[in-house]
């Protein structure tokens, strides 16, 4: 058997201290929530917080992940640039990210996108239905045809991110709205996918259909022997030898 996909959950970890509602569903936090159904599938899962040294992620840990998950909400400004630099870094040589929910405006996803990442809002319980548009990709495994999350806050259109590369799901809401819910990038040797569930009042990341999905997005994010990446710490090739004669 090959060795288990080695995940890092990093969670700003804010919300489930200072607001009561937040903290009786996320007692422990919702790192501890979202590595549960992670180490359920077989994944190695650790977890990092804003407010440990280096907020958790530093080098050692970093070079340890395949995958690392992101949520953030009320704190994004708080995360440093060193940090930011680090982990995308980290991307650009293969590791996968997964960014969750309000992570849309968090430093790491808006660095490598390049857009201002913004949408529009509502917190209003309303309920959204997620289709899947890409049956045969690997992120849609097992999956029904939709999921139904009860209560959510809504997320809607126009989402200011470049055009995904893979687009697995497409969201509605009740109030009329419609979201790219489930988004792949490709970025350097590494991959990206955003997913949008996980309001921190609704209890999302207990649902079962969406911890599938965080599972089948760390596996497919997870980092693959690939073609040789030439350009790691950003450094550009001078190409002295041309491989056929020039004149
Ligand atoms: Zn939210």
């Amino acid at each position: 058997m090959s060795n288990p996909i080695r995940v890092t959950i990093w969670n700003e970890f804010r919300h489930e201290k200072s607001h009561e509602e937040v903290k009786k569903i996320y007692p422990d936090g919702m790192h501890v929530v979202i590595g549960n159904a992670l180490k359920e599938r077989g994944f190695d899962v650790g977890t990092a917080t804003l407010d440990e040294p280096e907020h958790g992620l530093t080098q050692a840990v970093l070079d340890a992940t395949d995958v690392l998950v992101w949520w953030g909400h009320m704190a994004h400004r708080e995360v440093q640039d060193e940090i930011v630099e680090r982990v995308q870094e980290r991307v650009l040589a293969g590791m996968g990210l997964i960014v969750l929910h309000s992570g849309h405006h968090s430093k790491i996803f808006k660095k490598l996108m390049g857009t201002s990442c913004s949408l529009r809002w509502r917190e209003a319980g309303e309920n959204e239905r997620i289709w899947v548009i890409q049956p045969g990709h690997p992120i849609a495994e097992g999956l029904p045809e939709y999921i139904d999350i009860p209560q959510v806050e809504m997320y809607g259109e126009h989402f200011d991110i470049p055009t995904p590369d893979e687009l697995v799901f497409v969201s509605w809401f009740k109030g009329g709205e419609v979201f790219r819910s489930g988004c792949c990038f490709f970025r350097g040797k590494g991959k990206i996918f955003y997913f949008r569930p996980g309001h921190e009042t609704h209890p999302i990341y207990y649902q079962a259909e969406v911890r599938q999905v965080i599972a089948n997005a760390a596996r497919w994010a997870a980092p693959t022997p690939g073609a040789p990446f030439a350009y790691a710490g950003g450094r550009a090739i001078n190409v002295k030898e041309p491989l056929e004669k020039l004149g």
